[in-house]
């Protein structure tokens, strides 16, 4: 008898070789265990474009009203994209449509198997990035200066107040300036977001930036961090977490000494360097899960890796793939799991849980796609393709719940 869901889930398809993955996880892993009701919204390239982009601008209004949703991942165009598929427009990133609508914060965790070893041989837990995804260098000005003279930086109060004027440098020669922004209001929703994920999966939060070196810029976030933790000490005591302020480069190293088992708050740029740095870390690009997490209690979950283009042109012309779908299948229940817990049903949760624990001990027993063969101690000699891997887990799957 399949699991009931009770309430909806927003189902987003995507491109390529996560495509079929999609669809397979679907059919093999969740379709004949429960009953849910999956509100389908096609975000594929072609769908995208055929709707002028529509889809996914009503896709992200439905996880605003329904609460939870599910992603594969898509393309975002570039100028060869625009001719693979014959586009209409460079239609921007899913994602950042998505991100702007739901105003969220973006958390990555890895998933630890045992017989993936980390490059970091202390690294035991998950260790989590929360990236900053507003301001910084990603909503700069700047330009290059091809002779001498002076660049500032001017404020015009609106309503006629005096203009303020600060200098940055006098050229002599050639050079670069660049300008660029945050607002608290995006700091503090930030500091919120993490503070409320911390809460929810039990781990200290960890957060670093220069402010020895910029007082105002670096000093005003690690002030907003203080006042939020501050005003919440008494649900974080309650949840037995510790805030720990650091200069980033400290936190860097103390990150690399530890056994993990943190939320890492970092700044935009940190968090788009460092993420990619744990990632790698803990072994492969398949093994990243991503949640966008709205201030008002949106989710959206997703695996971090992209459309995985490489494979799915080999499987076009009818090559084997070996393409590792557990970031994928950790997306869904990630989202499942989620429902359960909105909805008050452990079952839901119960099997979300199962699932996730049958994908890691497929791995643990020596099933895994090639990605994870390369780095898996001790040594396995052969390594599963896509699907073959994902009827292992269906096969355990069936077992466990019959
Ligand atoms: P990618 O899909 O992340 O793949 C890059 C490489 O990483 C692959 O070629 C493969 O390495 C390895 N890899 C990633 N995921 C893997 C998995 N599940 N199993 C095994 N290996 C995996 O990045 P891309 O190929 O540069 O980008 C393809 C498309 O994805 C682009 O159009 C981009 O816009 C889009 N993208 C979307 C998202 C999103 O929707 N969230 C995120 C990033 C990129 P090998 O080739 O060495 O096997
Ligand atoms: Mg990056």
């Amino acid at each position: 008898m399949a699991i009931k869901v009770s309430n909806p889930i927003v189902e987003m398809d995507g491109d390529e070789m996560t495509r079929i993955i999609w669809h397979a996880i679907k059919e093999k892993l969740l379709r004949p265990f429960l009953d849910i009701d999956l509100r389908y919204y096609d975000l594929g390239m072609k769908h995208r474009d055929d709707t002028e982009d529509r889809v996914t601008v009503e896709a992200a209004n439905a996880i605003k009203e329904i609460g939870i949703g599910v992603k594969c991942a898509t393309i975002t165009p570039n100028a060869s994209r625009v001719k693979e598929y014959n586009l209409k427009e460079q239609w921007k990133s899913p994602n950042a449509t998505i991100r702007s609508v739901l105003d969220g914060t973006v958390f990555r965790k890895p998933i630890i198997i045992g017989n993936i070893p980390p490059a970091v041989a202390t690294w035991k837990k998950p260790i989590i990035i929360g990236r900053h995804a507003y301001g910084d260098i990603y909503k700069n000005t700047e330009c290059v200066v091809d002779v001498p003279g002076t660049a500032e930086i001017v404020f015009t109060p609106d309503g006629g107040g005096e203009k303020r004027v600060f200098k940055i440098h006098d050229f002599k020669g050639p050079g670069v300036v660049m300008g660029m922004h945050n607002t608290e209001k995006s700091i503090r929703s930030f500091a919120r977001a993490c503070i409320n994920y911390a809460i929810n999966e039990k781990v200290d939060i960890w957060f670093g930036a220069k402010d020895t070196i910029s007082k105002q810029y670096h000093g005003f976030f690690r002030d907003v961090f203080a006042e939020e933790t501050e005003k919440t000490k008494d649900r974080l005591k309650a949840a037995g977490i510790q805030y720990r302020y650091m200069l980033i480069d400290d936190a860097v190293a103390q990150v690399i000494k530890s056994d993990g088992g943190m939320l890492w708050a970092c700044m935009n740029y940190d968090g788009d360097v460092m993420s990619d740095m744990v990632a790698t870390g803990f072994g492969s690009l398949g093994l990243m899960t991503s949640v966008l997490v709205s201030p008002d209690g949106k989710y959206e979950f997703e695996a971090a890796h992209g459309t995985v283009m490489r494979h799915y042109y080999e499987h076009l012309k009818g090559n084997p793939t070996s393409t590792n779908s557990i970031a994928l299948i950790f997306a869904w229940t990630g989202a499942i799991a989620k429902r359960g817990e909105l909805d008050g049903t452990p079952e839901v949760v119960n099997f979300a849980r199962t699932l996730e624990d049958i994908v890691i001990k497929t791995v643990e027993d020596g099933t895994m796609t090639k990605d994870l063969m390369l780095i898996a101690t001790p040594k396995v000699d052969k390594y599963a393709l896509t699907e073959e891997f994902i009827d292992a887990v269906a096969e355990r799957l069936r077992r466990k719940l019959s």
